[in-house]
Parts: structure tokens; sequence; C-alpha cells
């Protein structure tokens, strides 16, 4: 069996080794990358002695122990990761506020924390009483389930830089444990100053030694690297029977990585309504800043959440350097610095750089003289934005692709808000399926 994998990220590396695991030979094995190195959204760059993940700091932790020991092993075991817990907070005027906001508001000021809770209660009493259905659109949803406070204060200023949308325009259907809901016990404890800890699943977390996060896909790449074709864009795919051409080839089957939304473009059989579904799915780009400082050392901090315009551009930012020493030079230390980009609008110019460095200044977080120097890497498709439509477009778009039996798999190869230890464990529930096809001779 001769097999096409298109894109090699991390589920397409992950797909090739489980295949080569379950017993297939390497040889049948081919992965097509447009880019000059393996790793896709999972890449790190190293500037001068700074290394930063290029689509924002990336985490390894995974509620799926054999998937998480696999990715360990595959980049040189336990042994080359560091064990973190996690630190993160909100920056909020010059305060800290604990992460969940809602495990927070007892470090909000007094009046802030008032409305918080005043809302909070009255949101709960209301659902209660009620019993209303949860809205489906996401800004209708949050004062549902947040009250007016919190969606004032933190959740829809957030939101907001963080979709570059009206909140309404998504839906509610993507927060089912994405978005932290904490019990209504917790809040009141939190409100009057009793420490609650929310979002427990990622306390603990696992990062490279060396190489950013990229050290993972660069393992699972090692074995691979003959049979990853480097700088070879897909141009097309075609169907010709019971088997597939990609770029004029033959090949028995084709597992896609690559966005639903490029598609249209390579596969000429595609119905126009099938392509216009691809065309339609929205997502957001990133643009990730990584600030060089001349400074030691960082507050014991993983990552901060910038909720207010005033605090500039970014809605994120991570202690990069406090992940591994690795990162950043001696007696240096490195910041990164997220911001979205609505999907298919121009990444913002040169004064990104300087509306972020003012933001943060003026957040109390550095100061403009620190700052070395900046490095930028911008990136199209980083987050699916569950609008209206999503649900119905996916729909009509896999069962067509189904009927064709073109496999596709990955965070943007089925639009879906996957880590990359979720990407791993698609890659191996698919290689267990088509092994057992190719076992069985079909
Ligand atoms: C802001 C952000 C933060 C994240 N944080 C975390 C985190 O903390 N922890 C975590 O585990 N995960 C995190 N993730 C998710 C993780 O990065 C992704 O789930 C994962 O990298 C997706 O891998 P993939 O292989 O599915 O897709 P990709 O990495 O997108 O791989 C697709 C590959 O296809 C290639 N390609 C594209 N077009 C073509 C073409 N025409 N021909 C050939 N090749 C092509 C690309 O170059 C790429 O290498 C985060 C993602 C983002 C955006």
């Amino acid at each position: 069996m001769k097999i096409a994998i298109l894109g090699a990220g991390v589920t397409g590396l992950s797909l090739a080794r489980f295949l080569v695991e379950g017993g297939l030979d390497a040889d049948s094995v081919h992965l097509f990358e447009e880019s000059s190195a393996p790793g896709g959204l999972c890449a790190s760059k190293n500037v001068d002695g700074f290394t930063y993940d290029v689509t924002g700091g990336h985490i390894l932790y995974s509620k799926d122990k054999p998937a998480m020991a696999w990715i360990q092993e595959k980049a040189g075991g336990a042994d080359a990761f560091v064990e973190k817990d996690r630190h993160t907070r909100i920056r909020f005027g010059q305060r800290w506020v604990n992460y969940p906001f809602e495990n927070g508001l007892g470090d909000l000021p007094p009046e802030a924390n008032f409305d918080c809770l005043r809302g909070y209660v009255a949101a709960w009493h209301q659902r209660q009483t009620t019993k209303s259905p949860a809205p489906k659109e996401f800004g209708a949803w949050v004062q549902w389930r947040f009250g007016e406070g919190i969606a004032r204060h933190f959740m829809d200023p957030y939101n907001a830089k963080v979709w570059k949308r009206e909140l309404d325009f998504l839906t509610s259907d993507w927060v089912a444990g994405r978005v932290p809901d904490a019990p209504v016990d917790d809040v009141l404890r939190s409100a009057v100053g009793i420490r609650t800890e929310g979002y427990t699943h990622q306390a603990i977390f696992y990062y490279p030694k060396n190489g950013g996060f990229q050290a993972i896909t660069d393992g699972i790449a090692a074995p691979l690297r003959p049979r990853i074709r480097l700088s070879t864009p897909v141009r097309e795919i075609v169907r010709k029977g019971e088997s597939w051409r990609v770029n004029g080839e033959d090949f028995d089957l084709v597992v896609n990585t690559l966005s639903l939304t490029f598609l249209p473009d390579l596969v000429p059989a595609m119905p126009r309504e099938i392509a216009a579904a691809c065309k339609a799915l929205e997502y957001n780009g990133i643009v990730c800043v990584l600030l060089a400082l001349d400074r030691a050392a960082h507050p014991d901090l993983s990552w901060i959440y910038l909720p207010h315009d005033s605090q500039g551009p970014a809605n994120r930012i991570t202690y990069m350097s406090n992940y591994a020493p690795s990162l950043a030079p001696k007696g240096r230390s490195s910041l990164l610095c997220e911001v979205t980009t609505a999907g298919g609008t121009p990444f913002p110019g040169a004064q990104l750089e300087r509306d972020i460095i003012d933001g943060l200044a003026r957040s109390g977080l550095i100061r403009r003289d620190e700052v070395l120097f900046h490095d930028r890497t911008a990136t199209k498709q980083a987050y699916v934005v569950f609008d209206h439509g999503y649900a119905a477009r996916r729909q009509a778009i896999f069962a067509w692709l189904d009927s064709v039996g073109l496999w596709t798999l990955g965070r943007f190869g089925r639009f879906e808000y996957d880590n990359s230890d979720q990407c791993v464990i698609k890659a191996r529930g698919l290689a267990e399926k088509l092994l057992e096809r190719a076992r069985a001779g079909q």
C-alpha cells in the first residue's frame, strides 16, 4: 500500500510513525510538506539565542497517558522535558488576578468584585429559577453563564480581542470544556478572599528542555526524514479509479492534513457547493511577537491574559524563558506576545510592535529600555472560529470527502480546536483503522 500524507505537522508526522510502528513498510509512506522544515504550527524559531514557539507559547499536557508517554518518548524521553506548575494570571490595571477569572474575584478592586459577584449570583439564580436553556450565541451565553459584571470586566473585552468579531457571531457550542466552569461555591469563596483553583487538568505541564516545542515534532520526524518531501507543495489531488494521484504521482491512499479551505484549489472534482462550504469556514490568524529582554528574571508565571485595550493589542503574553532556561541566553529573558487577526485580513504593520511595547509598559509589565529586539512570525490560520454555519458546513464537507474516500485529519484538516496531543490521539486512531484495512487486504 502506497500512502501519501499531505502535511508534515504533528498530525501527519504522528500518523506516519504510527503506521510504521504498526507494521507498514516505511518506504510506502510519503509525506508532502510545502515548508522547508517539518513541524507546522508546532514550530519554534531561534533568533540570536532566544527561542520562541511561532504560534504562541505551547505547552504539553494530556489526559491520555499513553499518548503523553508516546510523545515524550519520541522527543528523547521524559528526562528531555521540564515539568512545570502552571501559574497563570490576568492583568487587571496594576493588579494580578487569579485565573480563571471567577476564581480570582477577591483579587479585584472592591467595586469590580461587587459587580462580578452580584452579576454571577443573579445569573445563577435566573438559571435555577427559570431553567432557561444555554443561549446559542456566545455573547448571550456569557451573560447567561457568568452574569453582567464578569462579562463587562473580563469576558467581553477579552473575547473581543481574541475573536475580532461581535461575540454573537460565534456559537456557544465550542465553550463546553474550553471556558472553565467553576462551581458557585468556589466563586463565592474567591470573592471573599478564600483561594480556589480552577481548570486543574492543566495544573502541571511539560516542555522540552531544549529546542522549544518543535523538539517534539523534530523527534517524531527524525526517523521519517527520508520519507518527508520538504519544500514540496501539494498542487493537485485527483481521484483515479480506486486510487489517487497527487501532483501526478499514483497512491493507493491519501490522508490530508492541510486546511479544508485549501482543498477547493487542489481537488478539481470537488462539487461547487462543497468548495463554497470549505471556503466559507471561518478562522483567525495570529501574529506572535517575541520581545528579547535585558532582564535576568520574570515573576514566576507561565503566561498572562490581557483583557483590556489599554494593555495594548496582545491578548496573551507567555513568559517564554520561564518554560526552559535554554530559551534565552544567560542573564536575559523573553516574552512572547500574541495578537490575533480576523481570517483573511492583512497582518498589522510595524506599528504593532510599538503598540505592544507601549501597552505592556503602561501595564507595568516591562520597561521600554529593557527590550533588546523583537521578532515576529505571522500565521494565517491559527484558530478555528465557531460561527453559526460551522456545523452544517463541516457536515456537508465530510459527507462528500467520505463519499470519495479522501481521509482528512488535523487541526485545520478537520477544523477542530485540537491541541497537539489531540492531533496525536486522532492520528493513532486513524492509523489503527488503516492498518486493519491493510491487514484485511482492502
Ligand atoms: C495560538 C496557538 C496556541 C496553541 N497552544 C498549544 C499548546 O499549548 N499545546 C498544544 O499541544 N497545542 C497547542 N496548539 C495547537 C497545535 O499547534 C496544533 O494542534 C498542531 O500543531 C496542529 O498540527 P497539524 O499537523 O494538524 O496541522 P499543521 O501544523 O498546520 O500542519 C499542516 C502542515 O501542512 C503544511 N502545508 C500547508 N499547505 C501545504 C501544501 N499545499 N502542500 C504541502 N504542505 C502544506 C504546513 O506547512 C504544515 O506543516 C496551539 C495552536 C495555536 C494556533
